[in-house]
């Protein structure tokens, strides 16, 4: 559906993308994970067309997005990270601008204009203008404007940055929808659950570059950290000669004791501690998560 090789991408002296390649798969939902800066909103507008690239390919649908911009926007729906919304006009008319402009008229585009405000949950507020609207509802009804004329990819540019819980989770369920529809779905986030909870596939980009990617079970299975945590009351130095503990890092209130085999460990210190009468406040296998995976990638949390 997509293949992006090799992209490089300068602005002025910043080097925003280096080398980045990638390939999404039909039907799939693809997360490209990473911090701010890291170059993802780049990669979106290079694939949709809105930018340009210094070296590069990307094919969408098998085409070149050098020599075929048009035919690849047309069946690319792209919502980008900054709202943009005619703040004075109602949903409804903002949908007709967006139709309009993607070739959709007259009565198909009432009908399709019906269904994606069902479908972000607007429809009782399609004649409000969209300056009464909240951050997330304005949100959906950016998404809906990219939607309108049944795009087979759908490119999502940190769409839940700034926003409410209750939009974030239509969205969420919109995007559910729209790969049970056969869509396929790019996604740009810095928010690793999101990607958990989503994505089948994940590129996570540092500093312009890709540095890991593959389908989520592969990444926890071969990057996350596999530990255990635990906090107890006696001498905490004791955790550390446990066998089996490989590091000791102080975590939360306790210790993240990482192990090649985390359940075994977990029966071994629950054995040890109660040996050595050492009181346990809490003792739990850690979730792998992708979170570890950037920290043990780039030694820093995505957060930071
Ligand atoms: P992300 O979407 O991951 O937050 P971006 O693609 O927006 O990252 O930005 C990647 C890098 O390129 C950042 O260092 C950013 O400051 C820089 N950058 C992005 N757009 C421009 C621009 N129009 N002019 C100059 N630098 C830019």
């Amino acid at each position: 559906m997509l293949e992006v090789r090799e992209l490089v991408k300068k602005y002025g002296e910043k080097q925003a993308l280096r080398q980045v390649s990638f390939e999404v798969k039909a039907g799939s939902c693809f997360g490209l994970l990473g911090p701010n800066g890291a170059g993802k909103s780049t990669a979106m507008k290079i694939i949709t067309g809105v930018t340009g690239m210094d070296q590069g390919t990307v094919k969408v649908f098998g085409l070149d997005i050098k020599k075929d911009a048009d035919p690849i926007r047309r069946q690319v729906g792209y919502v980008p990270q900054d709202l943009t919304l005619y703040d004075t006009l109602s949903a409804q008319d903002n949908l007709i601008f967006f139709g309009e402009m993607y070739g959709v008229r007259g009565a198909e585009l009432r009908k399709r204009i019906r269904e994606v405000l069902e479908k972000v949950g607007l429809s009782d507020r399609a004649k409000d203008p969209v300056k009464s609207y909240s951050g997330g509802m304005k949100r959906r009804i950016n998404i809906a404007a990219a939607l309108l004329h049944k795009p087979r990819l759908v490119i999502l540019d940190e769409p839940t940055v700034g926003i409410d819980p209750q939009s974030r989770n239509h969205i969420f369920e919109m995007i559910r929808e729209l790969k049970k529809d056969g869509v396929t779905l790019i996604y740009s986030t810095h928010y690793m659950e999101e990607v958990e909870a989503l994505c089948d596939d994940i590129a996570i980009i540092d500093h312009g570059s890709v540095i890991a990617q593959g389908s989520l079970d592969r990444l926890l299975d071969e990057y996350a950290i596999k530990a255990v945590y635990a906090e107890t009351e006696g001498d905490p130095e004791a955790l550390k000669t446990v066998p089996g503990v490989t590091k000791t890092t102080p975590f939360g209130k306790g210790w993240m004791l990482e192990a090649a085999d985390p359940l075994s460990l977990l029966a071994e210190l629950s054995a040890d501690l109660k040996e050595r009468q050492q009181p346990i406040k809490a003792l739990e296998l850690m979730r792998p998560s992708l979170e570890s995976v950037f920290l043990r990638l780039t030694g820093t949390s995505l957060r930071d």
